[in-house]
Formats: structure tokens, sequence, C-alpha cells
């Protein structure tokens, strides 16, 4: 979500005459965009800061502005002290940044961190930083109405707002007009997306439908809503990536519950049948947290025996951070000590290692379609690119080159990666 906010906040700069530079000792503006899901988050751009007052002592005039959740969160923290801060924005005022530089210009601080119950960034297009040239983020709505016990996201984001599905097709098209060749439409809960008469499968279906060169992934799915009629459509288009990220943050029910994520593992697995029953050719991905509120031994296996179940491609796993203002905070105590939930993320990560090694070794022998996103980090003669399935897949180069549709011989692989070779 990050990243597609920072490519609006360079379209507004833009508009108002500003040039974008990617080296920092070239700016005369640097705006810090950040993220307050977890306190390691918050820790990094306390020591940036740090080092922007170090740049700001060489260069005198030079405006530092905290832009996004952060900003949100602890807008007086920020601007108040010797923080170097001149500008604080919540997510929802960038349209604002403009006015806000002119008033640090003017000698004073820049501050807005209003939220918006309309604003989608709708018609402003973002300038692309992901330099690939292939693949793009859709921002499809903001803010989140989930209030999982856990997170900070509704109360630095906002309530959820769909953005005009109009907008969205017309920015995948001009994507696809420029030679890009996959975009993932984002937000929390894509699910609950709705805007008029379209709901998230229509959407889908309507973005798909631009060109069959175009592919199409979304994230996130709440397992609340992930509704057949989205399956179904998934089934239905070949440029629809089959790959779905589903988080279940935990396999135990007692702990789904306190968490306020409104299903539980039997509903959480049916759904998963449900993707293998209509998309047998789907990986699906998750989010876990270890060491939430109480969590005991047994609930902890309990998340052990669901990886277990579904067999996940890949994951994203979190010790909990306690973030202050969330209901777990408000109402649980943090009382799994930090070195039982290193202890506990660690034997998740490694049983997911093992399940990605698995996942992985499936695809050996097959002959899967893959879009070049360029070079392979590893060496000037290898490319990289995805298959439908999201795996990363490095083969040797021929004449091929970035936005190529290949197919490709799977060979090998590691727990990360796929290797092969193209079969034509
Ligand atoms: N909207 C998405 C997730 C957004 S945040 C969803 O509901 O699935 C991405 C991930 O960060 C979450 O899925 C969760 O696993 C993790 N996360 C959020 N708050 C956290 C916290 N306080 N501590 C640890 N992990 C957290
Ligand atoms: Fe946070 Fe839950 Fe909303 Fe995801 S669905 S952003 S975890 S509140």
């Amino acid at each position: 979500m990050n990243a597609g906010d920072s490519e609006i906040v360079v379209s507004i700069m833009q508009q108002e005459g500003y040039r974008y530079t990617e080296r920092i000792e070239e700016a005369d503006i640097i705006l810090i965009n950040t993220c307050s899901i977890r306190d390691n988050a918050e820790q990094r751009i306390w020591g940036r800061l740090s080092e922007m007052r170090r740049l700001k002592k060489q260069k005198p005039g030079l405006i530092v502005g905290v832009i996004g959740c952060m900003a949100e969160r602890l807008k007086e923290q920020l601007i108040e002290g010797n923080t170097g801060v001149d500008i604080v924005a919540g997510p929802d005022s960038y349209r604002t940044l403009p006015q806000l530089v002119q008033s640090v210009e003017e000698g004073g601080k820049g501050i807005n961190v209003e939220l918006s119950k309309e604003e989608t960034y709708a018609e402003i297009a973002p300038v692309r930083l992901d330099k690939n040239g292939v693949s793009a983020f859709i921002a499809i709505m903001r803010g989140c109405n989930n209030y999982c016990a856990y997170c900070v996201v509704p109360y630095t984001r906002g309530i959820e707002r769909s953005r005009d599905p109009q907008t969205i097709i017309d920015e995948a098209k001009t994507l696809f007009e420029n030679g890009y060749r996959e975009v993932t439409l984002l937000g929390q809960n894509v699910n609950s997306y709705s805007f008029g008469d379209f709901g998230f499968p229509e959407l889908l279906a309507a973005v798909a439908e631009i060109s069959p060169l175009l592919r199409v992934r979304f994230a996130t799915s709440h397992p609340k809503d992930i509704s057949d009629q989205l399956l179904k459509t998934m089934a239905q288009y070949d440029n629809i990536c089959k790959s779905i990220h589903l988080p279940a943050q935990s396999g135990s029910n007692d702990m789904l519950k306190k968490m306020n994520r409104k299903y539980t593992r039997e509903w959480y697995l049916e759904r998963v049948a449900a993707i293998k029953h209509f998309l047998p050719d789907c990986t699906i991905t998750t989010d876990l947290i270890s060491g939430f509120c109480g969590e005991t031994l047994e609930d902890h296996s309990q998340t052990i025996s669901l990886m277990q179940e579904v067999g996940y491609a890949s994951a994203f796993m979190f010790k909990y951070s306690e973030r202050p203002g969330t209901f777990s905070a408000r109402h649980f105590a943090d009382d799994i000590d930090e070195v039982e939930k290193t202890r506990r993320l660690n034997e998740v990560i490694a049983l997911q290692n093992k399940l990605s090694i698995v996942s992985n070794q499936a695809e050996v022998g097959k002959i899967r379609e893959v879009l070049v996103e360029g070079t392979s980090k590893r060496s000037e003669e290898q490319l990289c690119g995805r298959t439908s399935q999201n795996k990363m897949v490095v083969f040797d180069k021929k004449d091929y080159k970035a936005g190529d549709y290949v197919m490709v011989k799977i060979t090998g692989c590691s727990s990360a990666t796929l290797f092969g070779e193209a079969t034509e």
C-alpha cells in the first residue's frame, strides 16, 4: 500500500512543478513515507530521522516531512522537540502537501493529519517508481473497517472507501498501453470492494477483460468474505493469476476470536477447500502472528497444524507487536515474553521453509508460462519472472526480454526460487 502512496505523492508534487529525484543529496524536500504496523517499522523511521538532522546541518533549508501512518499516529511527537521534522501529513492529506511545503517556506510547520471518509485519490495517475516496467500496483480502496484487535490500520488509515471502478480500469488500460503486463489490485480487504454495481468479482473481471496479455493479481483477501463467486471468476479467466493471499493469523479458534478475525479455523479450512475445488492449480499464501496475547502452547500448535493442513506456498510471519491504542493494547496483556515469542516464530518459520520446498518441488517437471520481469540478480545471463502461481523462476536469457511470456520447463528449485529452461 505504501509504495502506491509514494507514487500518488510524486504525482501530486509533479503537478505543482516539483521534480522527483532518487539522489537524496540532490533533494530540497525529503518526504519519508511511513508504516506503523509493527513497532520495528517505526523504530527504523526514528533512525532515518536522526540521519535527516545530520543532512539538515549540511544543507540549511532542506525540508523534511513524515507522511503516512506514523504521521497519523504520532503527529505531536513528530513535530515537537528536536526531531527536525517540518511536515507531518497523514494518508488522506497528500493533496495538501504543496501547501504544507509553502507553510514551511514561510517559516512555519506544515501539519495535516485529517482523515477523510471519501478520499481515494481516484483520478490521480500515480508516477510509477517501480522501474521494471512490467508489473505495477493499483490501489482500489483505502482504509479498513475490520478492527482486528492487534491492528493499527483502521486508526491510521481511516475507514474503508472504494475507488471509482472506471478510474481503476482506465489506469490499468494505460499501464497496458505503456507496456505493463501485470497489475496487482490492492486493498486491505479486496473482497469488500463495493462501488455502485461493482463488487470485487465484477471489478476483477473488468480488468481481466482489458487484454488476455494483461495478468491480474490482487491482495489481500480477508478469509471471512472470500466468496465462491470470486473463485469462479478467477477460474473463468486464464489471465487472473492463480495465487491467493489468505492471511490466517492463527490456527487456534480462541486466538482468532480474541483477534476479532470473525472466522473460525473450520471456516478458514472450508474456504481453503473451496479454493482447491474451484482452482486446483492455485497456490495459497498467508500471514501469521506468533505470541499474541495469552497464546498457549496448544494455540501455537494449532497454528503449526493449520500450516501443515493447508500446505502454504509461502508466508509472512511476525511476532506480535503491541500497537498503542488498538483493542488488544487496551484490553489484553502482551504476556508472551520476547524469548518465547521468538522461539515460536522460529518454529513457524522453520516449518514454512519445509512447506515452501515441498510446494516448489511439486513444480519440478512442469511447464509454466513465465512473465519476464527482468535480469536475474545472480547473473546477467539469466532472466527472472513469475508463474501465474506467483513463484519466481530463473532461466537462461536467450533472446527474451522483460515483458515477454515464455514457456519454461521447471528443472529444479530452492525454497524461494524455481530454476528452469525456456522450451521454445
Ligand atoms: N489487511 C490485511 C493485512 C494487513 S497488515 C489482512 O487483514 O490480512 C499485514 C500483516 O501484518 C497482517 O496480516 C498481520 O499478520 C501483520 N500484523 C498486523 N498488525 C500486527 C501486529 N500488531 N503485530 C504483529 N503483526 C501484525
Ligand atoms: Fe488490520 Fe484486520 Fe484491517 Fe487487515 S483486516 S488491515 S489486519 S484491521
